[in-house]
């Protein structure tokens, strides 16, 4: 980023970027602002300004303003570098028409109204946590971090034509996956341009043994590949892909994944990984050049109901996704690194929020407030 670039260069004495705070239901405000605290000591600390604007979202922006995503939410969000975004939903919108409730009414229009295309979901297993995967210990000794990119609006969720005919005696129901070669190119590169800045490997999904797609998506990547030498590219099937990943996912970096087979991956990832609330998202739209993107950033899970407003939810899934938008919008690779080796360090050591607090010696229970403290003392 340009900004960026002539600040590191001595150009420019105090940046200053603009971040749309989403924060929404549940949990969501919670663990917000545990995120906000540690923004604000990344940018006191590298000299960097952030200007926040707090805006309603989902079920707090429907009972004030009757709809889940107002305008004044949308053009916060235009007037933006980044969408910080929190969590929406909960039991009592759920009764509300399905295209109005907080996530269909919110998160959707935001992704189609940004064309946010690239979903970036890194399934991190902390060495000190794998008692909290399902997988066993001995595979996933040591912990693993595996980043899935998932294009996020092409595929069979959006191929026309799609239908369903329930006339004469045997109902049809017709989906369609279409992949524009274009499309393609943009999610591989956003996928080789992470690859290249981690492990250096890359592991591209399709079922080209079935599907025309597949054919397409394969020699597109491997075109794309041409651009990153430094990157080593490999393919499978989506079939053995599930398979291969709970078996080995020490043995991946970045898993490049069409729209359906991403979904299911991504998830697949996410339980093995152990604890929701400690898993971030990106969805990338607009590349500003430089590997950088307007992008909305948020946890892996939802609101929490069975956890809001007793303090007690984890915040860093939240923290995780702040420094995910550092990186990828704002080009702050080193700021990110850092929150994330603080999260690390604190959970080195021990401490535990109750989602991932087991009573083993050595820990220590805490709740949000005080892993937002351990984190900023790290740092
Ligand atoms: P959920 O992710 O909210 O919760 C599942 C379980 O994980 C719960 O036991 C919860 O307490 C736990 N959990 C999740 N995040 C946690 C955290 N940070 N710290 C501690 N524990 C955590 O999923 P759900 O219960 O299926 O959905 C609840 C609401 O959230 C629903 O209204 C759903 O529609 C909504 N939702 C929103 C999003 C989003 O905003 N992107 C995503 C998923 C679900």
């Amino acid at each position: 980023m340009e900004a960026m670039a002539a600040f590191r260069d001595g150009a420019m004495s105090h940046p200053t970027f603009k971040i749309a705070v989403l924060a929404g239901d549940g949990i969501g405000p919670e663990v917000m602002s545990e995120a906000r605290r540690v923004l604000d000591k990344i940018a006191s600390r590298a000299g960097i300004g952030f200007e926040f604007d707090e805006k309603l979202v989902g079920g707090a922006a429907i009972d004030a303003e009757g709809s889940a995503l107002p305008d004044a939410t949308l053009e916060a969000c235009e007037a933006a570098d980044a969408i910080l975004f929190g969590s929406v939903g909960g039991p009592k919108w759920e009764s509300l028409p399905p295209a109005e409730q907080p996530e269909r009414g919110a998160l959707l229009p935001l992704r189609k109204h940004f064309g946010l295309y690239a979903n970036l979901r890194p399934a991190v297993c902390f060495a000190s946590l794998t008692h909290a995967s399902p997988v066993k210990e001995e595979i996933i000794e040591g912990g693993f971090d595996v980043l899935c990119v998932r294009e996020l609006t092409g595929g069979i969720y959006f191929g026309e034509p799609k239908h369903i005919d329930r006339d004469g005696v045997d109902p049809v129901a017709v989906d369609t996956m279409v992949y524009k070669r274009s499309e393609i190119e943009r999610i591989a590169h956003v996928a080789f341009t992470a690859a290249a800045g981690r492990g250096k490997r890359l592991t591209s999904i399709d079922k080209a043994n079935v599907l025309q797609n597949g054919l397409l998506w394969r020699e597109t990547v491997e075109s794309v590949a041409k651009d990153y030498p430094e990157v080593q590219l490999s393919h499978l099937y989506v079939d053995n892909a599930a398979m291969q990943l709970i078996r080995n996912p020490k043995g991946y970096d970045v898993v490049l994944a069409p729209n359906l087979f991403g979904d299911i991956l991504s998830d697949e990832m996410a339980m093995i990984a152990g604890s929701l609330g400690m898993l971030a998202s990106a969805s990338l739209g607009e590349s500003k050049g430089g590997g950088h993107y307007f992008g909305l950033y948020e946890p892996s899970g939802g609101s929490a109901p069975d956890s809001a407003g007793q303090g007690i939810a984890n915040p860093i899934a939240q923290i995780l996704s702040a420094a995910m938008l550092l990186r990828y919008s704002f080009g702050l690779e080193q700021e990110a690194a850092s929150i994330e080796s603080a999260v690390r360090a604190v959970i080195d050591e021990g401490v535990r929020t109750g989602d991932i607090f087991t009573g083993a010696a050595g820990t220590q229970k805490v709740g949000t407030t005080g892993m937002g403290d351990a984190i900023l003392a790290k740092l």
